[in-house]
């Protein structure tokens, strides 16, 4: 695949001239957090930032979304007819992602895009979107991405990896969608071998410079039911408050609930963030709830997370190791001490 120069002077006037082909998003101050929004202008990109407070997950799952609309009206023929609510599915550019943040992405694609099941609406979503990464130089101290799969230029998800290297950016391209992006305005030279250099010596250093680590080398072959029943849960679930902050920060979260809402005779059905965490999410209409104490949900977030997706998929953790969970938990319950619980557990 290409590799090419960008020099950042040039980097705007370039994104800029995409705007009539893609809408664009990207990091964004906002307050003191950035986060992934949409931009009119490339000056509004904070290209800067350590690792968003939100994950760019509600890019493609929405914390609400309009799935279908419909009339109660009973003089209309289409009455109690749900129709696809009107979406926006033309091309879009995502700049600034980080590594992470795309191979989250991938995991969550065995849950919404397989064989057996495709979630149109995030499918289309998908589809729609070219990411534009930009590799971590200096990763928080939370980070542990080299500990489950990923690594701060990994390339899993990503169209197209930019490489900061000072004044310009080597852009290495990954797919269609990346070479289709590139190929739309401004013309680029393919870099030359010192520039490619320079940047693996970046690359190898920003790998370096994760210290924090993971062990997950025994999570497939503990016995699930020993696991489920280990004395650590009691300990662990404890200072839980059940606040969900987890679970929305979450890049690899994906539950939700689907309602109703009607505004005299409109109804629109709605698919929003639910979260394992809240006692709501699994209560029955017979009053019965499997999950009713805390114990039961701080649990199931985690055995989710390192056991039954593990098992279930084979392809790993659903934990990308973005330190979101670790630095935001008010009561300071941390995920890679859960790693060693389960990893080390013994029956
Ligand atoms: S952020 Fe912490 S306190 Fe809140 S639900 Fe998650 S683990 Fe519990
Ligand atoms: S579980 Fe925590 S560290 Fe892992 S991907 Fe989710 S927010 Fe990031």
């Amino acid at each position: 695949m290409d590799e090419l120069r960008i020099a950042k002077e040039d980097f705007s006037e370039f994104l800029n001239g995409l705007k009539d082909c893609y809408r664009l998003y990207g990091p964004v101050q906002q307050g003191d957090m950035v986060n992934f929004l949409p931009i009119q202008d490339a000056a509004e990109l904070d290209l800067s930032f350590k690792n968003t407070v939100l994950s760019p997950k509600s890019l493609f799952l929405p914390q609400s979304e309009r799935l279908f609309e419909y009339s109660l009206a009973p003089d209309r023929d289409d009455a109690h007819i749900l129709k696809e609510a009107p979406r926006d599915d033309s091309p879009r550019a995502v700049i600034g992602i980080r590594p992470c943040d795309a191979r989250a992405l991938e995991l969550v694609d065995v849950n919404f895009d397989t064989d057996k099941l495709r979630d149109p609406w995030w499918v289309k979503a998908r589809e729609a979107t070219t990411l534009v990464g930009l590799g971590c130089t200096s990763p928080c101290s939370t980070c542990f991405c080299t500990s489950v799969g990923g690594g701060p230029f990994d390339e899993a998800g990503l169209d197209v990896l930019l490489t900061d290297v000072g004044e310009v950016f080597l852009a290495k391209v990954l797919t269609d969608k990346g070479e289709n992006l590139l190929k739309t305005g401004k013309a680029f030279e393919t870099a030359e071998k010192e520039l490619v250099d320079r940047a693996v010596t970046i690359q190898q250093e920003a790998a370096t410079k994760i210290v924090s680590r993971v062990d997950t080398s025994r999570l497939a072959e503990l016995d699930t039911l020993r696991l489920f029943e280990a004395d650590f849960w009691e300990r662990l679930h404890f200072s839980c408050i059940n606040c969900g902050v987890c679970t929305y920060l979450c890049p690899t979260c994906w539950c939700f609930d689907i309602q109703d809402e009607t505004h005299g005779l409109a109804g629109v059905r709605i698919r929003n963030w639910d979260s394992c965490m809240f006692p709501l999410f699994t209560l029955h209409a017979s009053g019965h709830n499997p999950r009713g104490e805390k114990i039961q949900r701080v649990r199931q977030r985690f055995m989710h997370k390192l056991k039954y997706y593990v098992d279930k998929y084979e392809n790993g953790v659903a934990c990308v190791g973005c330190g979101r969970c670790v630095q935001h938990c008010p009561v300071n319950i941390d995920i890679r001490q859960v790693f060693q619980l389960m990893n080390e557990y013994k029956s």
